[in-house]
């Protein structure tokens, strides 16, 4: 026999899901640490600019999310779609009957089960100042679009796109130009790690969404709980 499947994992728990379009569903949250990016506003750190974690396994994972009353699975990161486990994991997931979301930046495509890709292109204004290295990287490992594109074709998905200002709406507008998604899964979310952040940027957003027909994607779990781990 050989080694078990096993994922890096940051941090599991039971949490409201805050964003997008199923915002309100209680749900087993798994998020995987590693990311091949380095969004300046990263709201999970301790997943990208330094990794931390452990390495699970995937009958240890099934274990959490059946021991959970919940039905809904977000797989999150971090970006989920590094690692090679997720391709069992959702398949057995899957199998059991749970709905489950992946949330990706979009730049890797894996032949995933799931039932919604919460897929969140960064615009130029995540790329970081420095480390110079890591800026350079970033910028050209930020946005994929024949990744882009498979994931759209391949299931259900929702674009939710973190703005603050009207050039990143300009940028939101020029991409989704070239993508075939319906405007009503294009989402706006205001950029922000404190509601009084996210406050301050709703109202550049909201005439965005009512000229383009996209959705405003509020951050219910800042709301509820702050910027916590673990929520
Ligand atoms: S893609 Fe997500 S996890 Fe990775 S650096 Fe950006 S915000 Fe953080």
């Amino acid at each position: 026999m050989g080694n078990p499947v096993t994922l890096f994992i940051s941090e599991t728990f039971t949490s409201i899901q805050g964003e997008g379009l199923l915002t309100g569903v209680s749900s087993v949250f798994l998020r995987t640490s590693g990311c091949n990016l380095r969004c300046r506003w990263c709201d999970t750190p301790y997943t990208s600019w330094e990794p931390t974690g452990r390495r699970e396994t995937l009958a240890d994972l099934v274990a959490i999310v059946v021991a959970s009353p919940a039905r809904h699975v977000v797989i999150t990161g971090g970006e989920p779609m590094l690692q090679a486990g997720i391709e069992p994991l959702t398949a057995e997931l899957s199998a059991a009957g749970y709905h489950i979301t992946i949330e990706t930046a979009g730049t890797i495509f894996r032949p995933v089960a799931v039932d919604l890709l919460s897929i969140s292109p960064k615009l130029s204004d995540s790329t970081p100042a420095e480390p110079a290295r890591i800026a350079v990287r970033h910028e050209r490992d930020r946005l994929n679009l024949s990744v882009l594109q498979q994931l759209i074709a391949y299931a259900p998905h929702q674009l939710k796109f973190v703005a603050a200002s009207q050039a990143d709406i300009d940028e939101v507008a020029a991409l989704v130009s070239q993508l075939e998604v319906a405007p009503d899964r294009v989402m706006l979310m205001p950029e922000g790690r404190t509601v009084a952040e996210i406050d301050a940027h709703l109202p550049v957003l909201i005439p965005a969404c009512n000229a383009n027909g996209w959705r405003l994607c509020d951050r219910l779990h800042l709301r509820l709980f702050g910027n916590t781990p673990g929520t």
